[in-house]
């Protein structure tokens, strides 16, 4: 089994539990679950790849702006698998090409768009780490 970093973001947290739910039903288990308010410090390290960029200071605002919840899920191919279910990175224009992925469900535009996913290995590890520094790398 492979592992992920799965946040419900802030526009979604009311639908925490259904989504949870979906994530269950979907073939993954849940191995560790956090709600964390982040300091716009934290959100900036954890988008750091994005610093420059003309959304970068309105998406640190945004994931700074309530709790979020981090998970850590795991199935076979969890990565490529979650990315998929979640679906396109603008909400408004997956509800128009992918209306059955999760952001097109959850999300509310480009920049809320409800969940993020990890895109690799190396970064799964690393968003695991940052979120879970603890946990145990078998
Ligand atoms: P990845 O790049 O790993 O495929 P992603 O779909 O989450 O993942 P990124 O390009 O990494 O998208 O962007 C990170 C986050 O920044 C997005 O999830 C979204 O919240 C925000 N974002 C990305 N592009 C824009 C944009 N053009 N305008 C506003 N916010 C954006």
């Amino acid at each position: 089994v492979e592992r992920t970093l799965a946040i419900i973001k802030p526009d979604a947290l009311g639908k925490a539990e259904e989504i949870e739910d979906i994530i269950l039903r979907s073939g993954f288990s849940i191995l560790q679950k956090r709600r964390v308010q982040l300091t716009p410090e934290q959100a900036s390290d954890f988008y750091a790849e994005h610093f420059g960029k003309l959304f970068f200071p309105s998406l640190v605002a945004y994931m700074s702006s309530g709790p979020v919840i981090t998970l850590v899920i795991a199935r076979d191919k969890a990565i490529s698998y979650w990315r998929e279910l979640i679906g396109p990175t603008n909400a408004l224009k997956a509800r128009e090409t992918h209306p059955d992925c999760l952001r097109a469900i959850y999300g509310t535009d480009d920049q809320r768009n409800g969940l993020h996913g990890s895109d690799s290995y190396s970064s799964a590890e690393r968003e695991i780490r940052f979120f879970f520094p603890d946990s145990i790398v078998e």
